[in-house]
Parts: C-alpha cells; sequence; structure tokens
C-alpha cells in the first residue's frame, strides 16, 4: 500500500535559505525552533514590515526561499469568507496562524488575495491559544475550525511543528473539531503524535490526475495523497476530502473518474467523514496575475459568468455536468457518504442532490451533525 517514499511523510515542501525575522518575533519558542530546525539559513531581523516596506524587502529576498516570522496582532479565528448569501456557506472557521504556500498551484486564489509576498508563520501561539480558550467557552455552539484557508496546512510542517501543537489543544476539545487541509504528505508529526487525537479531521485536496500534473505545482500526486490519507486513518484520523476546483477541459470524465476510483482502492467509504465539491472560479482581478505567475495554464480560457459574489464561474450547465458527474461516480463506491458543496447556489444543490440547505446554518448544521455521528472503527 505504501507507494511514497517514507522519507517525504518528514519533508517540508518549503525549504528557506533566509528567515526574516520581526523584531517582535524574536524569542518566541516557535521562532527558536524553526530556526534551529535550519541552522544554516541567513537569519535577518527587521522591524514589523509595513506594506511597502514588504514590496522593496521582496527585491532584496527572493520571496521563493525566505520565510517570514512575525507576530499577529489581530484576531487568530475568523469567519470563513464565504461571499455572498445567494450560494451556500458551511460556516467554517479559520484559524489564522500563517500566510502563504509555495506549492504553486495555478488556480491558488491566494494570488489575488495577499499583499504580502512572502511566505508567513505566526509564531505567538500562546495568543492564539488563549483567543480559542475565551472564544471556546461560549456555550452550545459547535466549532469545526480549520487552519487550511490562507496557507496549506502541512507543508512546512515538519518545520514548523505546528500540527502536534495543534493536536496538543484540539484533541481535548470537545465542542471543537480541527480540520487539516493539505496537498503535501508531511504526515510524520501526524503520525507520531504519541498523545490524543481527539476528533481531528485530516483532509486532502484532490482533483484530476492531468489537473494536478499541469496545474498544482510541486504538490504531492493523487496516490501520493490517498496513500497517506489511508495512513492518517489507520493512526484514528478521520479523513476528509475536498475536490475543489473542480475543472472542465477535453476527457474530464475519465480523468475524474480515475480519481474517484484511486479513492476507493485506498479508502472505505466509512473512513471519510466529507467529500465537498466545488466548480472553478475566480475573482476577475486575479486572472492576469495568474496568466502572468503561470502563462502556460489556460484553465481561464474558457466562457465564465459573473457570479452574484463577483467572481468569474462556469455556466451553471457546466456546473451541473461537473456536479452530476462526479456525486455519481463516488455514489457507485459509498451511497451514504456525505457530499456537499461549497459555495453553490441551491438550484444546483437541488438539481444535483434532489435537496438544498434552506440557508447557510442548515448547511452547517449537516457538517456539525456529521462530526457528532462519525462513529471510528
Ligand atoms: S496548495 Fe492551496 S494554498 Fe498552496 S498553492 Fe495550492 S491552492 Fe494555493
Amino acid at each position: 500500500m505504501n507507494s511514497v517514499n517514507v522519507d517525504k511523510y518528514s519533508r517540508s515542501l518549503f525549504r528557506p535559505t533566509t528567515v526574516l525575522v520581526e523584531d517582535e518575533a524574536s524569542g518566541y519558542p516557535l521562532t527558536e525552533s524553526i530556526l534551529s530546525r535550519l541552522p544554516n539559513a541567513e537569519v535577518v531581523v527587521i522591524k514589523r514590515p509595513t506594506s511597502e516596506n514588504l514590496v522593496r524587502l521582496s527585491q532584496q529576498f527572493s520571496p521563493d526561499t525566505t520565510l517570514l516570522l512575525g507576530s499577529h496582532r489581530g484576531r487568530f479565528l475568523k469567519a470563513c469568507p464565504g461571499t455572498a448569501e445567494s450560494y451556500r456557506c458551511c460556516l467554517y472557521q479559520i484559524l489564522h496562524l500563517g500566510l502563504g504556500c509555495n506549492i504553486g498551484c495555478s488556480y491558488c486564489v491566494l494570488q489575488g488575495y495577499l499583499n504580502n509576498p512572502f511566505i508567513t508563520q505566526f509564531v505567538n501561539l500562546d495568543d492564539a491559544f488563549a483567543e480559542l480558550d475565551r472564544e471556546l467557552e461560549r456555550p452550545g455552539v459547535f466549532y469545526r475550525i480549520g487552519t487550511g484557508e490562507f496557507t496549506d496546512s502541512l507543508f512546512m510542517d515538519p518545520l514548523t511543528g505546528l500540527a502536534p501543537r495543534l493536536l496538543d489543544y484540539f484533541g481535548r476539545c470537545e465542542n471543537a473539531v480541527l480540520e487539516l487541509k493539505t496537498k503535501s504528505v508531511a504526515i510524520a508529526g501526524l503520525l507520531d503524535y504519541p498523545g490524543e487525537i481527539g476528533e481531528t479531521i485530516v483532509s486532502w485536496s484532490l482533483n484530476a490526475p492531468q489537473v494536478c500534473k499541469k496545474e498544482e505545482g510541486h504538490a504531492a500526486t493523487i496516490e501520493e495523497r490517498l496513500t497517506a490519507a489511508a495512513l492518517c486513518r489507520q493512526r484514528g484520523y478521520r479523513i476528509g476530502l475536498h475536490f475543489d476546483p473542480l475543472l472542465y477541459f477535453t476527457g474530464w470524465q475519465d480523468e475524474y473518474r480515475q480519481t474517484v476510483a484511486s479513492i476507493f482502492t485506498h479508502l472505505e467509504g466509512s473512513d471519510i467523514i466529507w467529500i465537498s465539491i466545488g466548480a472553478f472560479r475566480f475573482m476577475p482581478q486575479v486572472k492576469e496575475v495568474l496568466k502572468a505567475n503561470h502563462p502556460k495554464t489556460n484553465i481561464t480560457a474558457g466562457e465564465f459568468i459573473r457570479g452574484i459574489d463577483g467572481k468569474q464561474r462556469y455556466f451553471s450547465d457546466i456546473r451541473r455536468q461537473l456536479y452530476r458527474f462526479l456525486v455519481t461516480e463516488i455514489r457507485r463506491y459509498a451511497p451514504d457518504l456525505f457530499i456537499y458543496f461549497c459555495m453553490e447556489d441551491k438550484y444546483l444543490w437541488q438539481d444535483t442532490f434532489g435537496f438544498a440547505p434552506a440557508d447557510n446554518q442548515e448547511l452547517s448544521h449537516w457538517l456539525d451533525k456529521c462530526c457528532y455521528c462519525f462513529v471510528d472503527k
């Protein structure tokens, strides 16, 4: 089963040669431990940079090989930026511990959102946990929390050792689950974790093999991701899968069929807590950045409509084809598996599943219920 080089599980996808340390970030245990894992890196202590300074610094230090360690001053826990009420959002919470990723997917939305060119790790973890303590005290509220919205949750985990720190916290939480989302196989910290893993979910973003090869930079292959998922499942983690973004291209049916078949050679349907699906979408201003960063891609070449949230999307007929096909394929192997859409309208829910959540709260409640009802074997 293990077709992945074991060494890959413990390899960071990002090995910076320079570390910029904000003066406020000096002395934190996380700063020290990251620096100790990069003994040959050049360390430069800087003042907290303004946006203009970040541009200047990026001319001096290449963002491809530089890590920025900072201290976060704002809120760590944020609502997922589900952008319009007409599209159903699962009301996920983002634990904002870092920014950026070097995997290099052509479709990455971060290209259009971030004004900080450096992969950034916030080191004031105690402030994050103190905020979580205060937030999680609210009675009767259940939280689904993820770290993989403004970054990949695990791509540099061997460098940060963050996943075990998060497990220390969430492994004991009764009213919150943590979801770590990745396209890497840097799971050594998860497999070796000695304590309670609680209800933690490890999720992989999946796509067609051709999309993985052409559009997902140096992400792990689909086989590698699924092998890693099977190993995490053996260790007791719940597994989530995300088909996002689904792309429409010549031969997409065969390609997505292949990926779905691969899922079920590595996992049983009962190993998977949920699968989310979302068709390709992007803010119009991202198009030029995307083309400049990835001149060979043609993913924005087709016709798109402008959705109510301002994003460019495939026409609903194309989305419908993609969704129906994928859902049918998954259901052939796992008829009862919970599948949901990320940011899709109620008409396409209805067309695909024959039902639709009345509002975001209802969708959120369905996902919460998956967390309570998932029975570990
Ligand atoms: S793995 Fe995620 S965060 Fe990283 S480049 Fe790809 S889409 Fe962006």
